[in-house]
């Protein structure tokens, strides 16, 4: 069975935009796993850890057989291949991936959880969230996503950095 899953993804060391587009290739590539469409990226000021790079981030639509752990493990072996260090906690990364949302499942474990405890007030996620799926339900909550984020979300500091126009879930892996 496909499941409908949203992974943010953000980069804030080197090349952030090469760290992007391989993330997006390894994800395409997993087993029984395809990218179906990309928000734009963004450029953000970093929140949290202040004394660091801006990031770079996006959202992606990924359809997936893969269970939700199963997901979880191959997502952090791409960011292991990546290269990305955790020496700080919300420090720089070469590329961090979250799964944000796994169908309208409710996730509470130690290692997993889902819907991502901090997304719906994190405008780095809402805001390119809200560009790719608009008409997103939220699990546990009858708020349509518009005002979710009138009322939650912090648009200051979250700009376009390069605009996906619409090119289709595969636009970015283009050359
Ligand atoms: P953050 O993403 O909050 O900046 P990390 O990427 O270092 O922090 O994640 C730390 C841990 O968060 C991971 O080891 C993972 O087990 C856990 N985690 C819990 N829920 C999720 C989720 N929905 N997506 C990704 N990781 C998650
Ligand atoms: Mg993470």
């Amino acid at each position: 069975m496909m499941n409908d899953v949203y992974v943010a993804l953000g980069s804030n060391i080197g090349d952030r935009q090469s760290f992007l587009d391989s993330a997006l290739k390894e994800i395409d590539r997993l087993e029984g796993t395809h990218v179906e469409k990309i928000s734009s990226i963004y450029e953000t000021e970093p929140v949290g850890y202040k004394d660091q790079e801006a990031f770079l981030n996006m959202v992606a639509k990924v359809q997936t057989v893969l269970s939700p752990n199963e997901l979880l493990d191959k997502l952090q072996s791409i960011e292991h291949a990546l290269k990305r260090t955790r020496e700080i906690h919300w420090g720089p990364r070469t590329i961090d991936l979250d799964i944000l949302l796994y169908n309208q499942e409710n996730i509470q474990t130690e290692e997993l959880k889902i819907p991502h405890p901090r997304m719906l007030d994190r405008g780095f996620v809402m805001i390119p969230l809200y560009e790719l799926q608009p008409d997103l339900h939220f699990p546990h909550t009858d708020k349509n996503f518009s005002t979710i984020i009138e009322e939650r979300i912090d648009k200051k500091g979250v700009n376009v950095w390069k605009r996906n126009n619409g090119g289709g879930g595969s636009g970015l892996f283009e050359n």
